[in-house]
C-alpha cells in the first residue's frame, strides 16, 4: 500500500520531527564517509524550504556503557550537516530535558535543530535500560511531544521497533521522507509487485544469512543465480568436491531442499560453472580457474570464473527487474574481484530496474565505479535483507497509508 510522504502534508509553521540515519563512520572525531548525511539532505531541505521547523533525531553506533557516549556524540555530525546544508544547525547535547524543550519551542520557520544520539537513552548511569532500543512507551511519547508531525527517513533502522521511529509514530501523524519513499518503492517493489521477469543474483559469505531471502524470492523470481561463498554449500549438496572452500555443513540439506523447491516452483536456479580457486585466503598466492566439477583437495574457491560471468550475463538478458545481493567472490582482493565486476557490469548495462540490497554489494558497486548505473542502491543492510525476506518492517508499518 502506498505510504504518505512528506509532500502529502503541510509543514509550514510546524515543528517537524525528523528521524534520519546519520549513523556514519567516525574515526577519532572525524567523519570518514558522509554519504548518509548527504542522502538525508533532500528531505531536510524540503521541510525547511517549505517553512517547517526541523527537529532532527538519529542514532550513532551502539551505546552499552556511559563511556560510549563520548565517541557517540552527534556534535561532529551537526557540524558537517551545517557545512553541507549551508545553514545554522542548533545542536543540543541532550536527548531530553529543559534545554531540548526550549530549543524546540523557540525554533523559527525554516530553522534546524538536532538533539543528541537517541541511543544515549539506552544507558543511564552505566545501567543498560534500552529505552530507545526497546521502544519504551514514555520515551516515544516524550519525543513526540516536541513536534507536530513526524517524518521518518531512516530506512536503515526500519527493521527495528525503536522509540525514535515506531514510538514517536504511535503518537504523531507519520509520513515517509524521500529516502524512505525510494526504498519502499524499489525494495518494496521487488517484494510486492516486481516488473517481470524478475532475476535475483545472490552471493556473499553465508547461505545462513540469505536463507530468508532465497525462500522469499523463490515465490517471486523467474531466475535465481547463486555465487559467492554460498555456492559451495550448494555444490556440496550436489555431491561435488569443494576442497577447502567455505561450506556450511549444517546447511547442505537446506541447499538440497532449496534446489528441490526451485524445481517444483518452476524457478530457474543457476549455479556457477567455473570458479577461481586459490591455495590460501589471500591475494598473493597461487590461483587458477577450474570447472566446478574439478575442485581439487587443498584449493579454495574465491570467485566465480569467466564462463560463469558469461552464463549469468546471458541469463540476465531480457530481465525487467534485477535484484543483486551479495558479491560473487572475495572482491576485496584484486585476483578474486573479476566475477563481481563482470556481473556488476552486466547488470549495469541492462534496460531494467536494477537494485542492490546489501552493504558489501553496494560497497563493491561503488568501489568498482558502477554505483550511478543502478536504479537504486539500498541504504540499509539489515533492513533491506529483512524487507527482501518479505517481512513487514515495523518502521515502515508505522507510516501512515495514503
Ligand atoms: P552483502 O553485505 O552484500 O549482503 P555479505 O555480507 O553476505 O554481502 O558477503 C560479503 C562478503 O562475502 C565479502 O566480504 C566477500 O569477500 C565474501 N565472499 C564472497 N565470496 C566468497 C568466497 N568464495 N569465499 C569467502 N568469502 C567470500
Ligand atoms: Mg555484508
Amino acid at each position: 500500500m502506498a505510504k504518505k510522504t512528506v509532500t502529502d502534508i503541510e509543514v509550514r509553521g510546524k515543528k517537524v520531527l525528523m528521524r534520519v540515519d546519520f549513523n556514519v563512520p567516525i574515526k577519532e572525531g572525524i567523519i570518514t564517509d558522509d554519504t548518509r548525511i548527504k542522502a538525508a539532505l533532500p528531505t531536510i531541505k524540503h521541510v525547511i524550504d517549505n517553512g517547517g521547523k526541523a527537529i532532527l533525531l538519529s542514532h550513532l553506533g551502539r551505546v552499552k556503557v556511559d563511556a560510549d557516549k563520548v565517541k557517540g556524540t552527534l556534535a561532529p555530525i551537526a557540524k558537517r550537516l551545517e557545512e553541507l546544508i549551508g545553514k545554522n544547525v542548533k545542536f543540543v547535547a541532550n536527548t531530553r530535558g529543559e534545554e531540548v524543550e526550549k530549543a524546540a519551542s523557540s525554533l523559527k520557520d525554516g530553522e534546524i535543530m538536532m538533539i543528541e544520539n537517541t541511543r544515549f537513552e539506552d544507558v543511564l548511569n552505566n545501567e543498560v535500560v534500552k529505552k530507545e532500543s526497546k521502544n519504551q512507551k514514555e520515551l516515544g511519547e516524550y519525543w513526540a511531544s516536541l513536534g507536530d508531525v513526524f517524518v521518518n527517513d531512516a530506512f536503515g533502522t526500519a527493521h527495528r521497533a525503536h522509540a525514535s521511529n515506531v514510538g514517536i509514530a504511535s503518537n504523531l501523524e507519520t509520513v515517509a521522507g524521500f529516502l524512505m519513499e525510494k526504498e519502499i518503492k524499489f525494495i518494496g517493489g521487488v517484494v510486492d509487485a516486481p516488473e517481470k521477469p524478475l532475476v535475483a543474483i545472490l552471493g556473499g559469505a553465508k547461505v545462513s544469512d540469505k536463507i530468508g531471502v532465497i525462500e522469499s524470492l523463490l515465490d517471486k523470481a523467474d531466475k535465481i543465480m547463486i555465487g559467492g561463498a554460498m555456492m559451495f554449500t550448494f555444490f556440496k549438496a550436489q555431491g561435488k568436491n569443494t576442497g577447502t572452500s567455505l561450506v556450511e555443513e549444517d546447511k547442505v540439506e537446506l541447499a538440497k531442499e532449496l534446489m528441490g523447491k526451485a524445481k517444483s516452483k518452476g524457478v530457474e536456479l543457476l549455479l556457477p560453472v567455473d570458479t577461481v580457486v586459490a591455495k590460501e585466503f589471500k591475494n598473493d598466492t597461487e590461483f587458477k580457474t577450474v570447472s566446478v566439477d574439478n575442485i581439487e583437495e587443498g584449493w579454495m574457491g574465491l570467485d566465480v570464473g569467466a564462463k560463469t560471468v558469461e552464463v549469468f550475463s546471458k541469463a540476465l538478458d531480457g530481465a525487467k527487474t534485477v535484484v543483486w545481493n551479495g558479491p560473487m567472490g572475495v572482491f576485496e582482493m584484486e585476483n578474486y574481484a573479476k566475477g563481481t565486476i563482470g556481473v556488476c557490469e552486466a547488470i549495469a548495462g541492462l534496460d531494467a530496474i536494477t537494485i542492490i540490497g546489501g552493504g558489501d554489494s553496494a560497497a563493491a558497486a561503488e568501489q568498482l565505479g558502477y554505483a550511478d548505473k543502478f536504479t537504486h542502491i539500498s541504504t540499509g543492510g539489515g533492513a533491506s535483507l529483512e524487507y527482501l525476506e518479505g517481512k513487514e518492517l515495523p518502521g515502515i508499518a508505522a507510516i501512515a497509508n495514503k
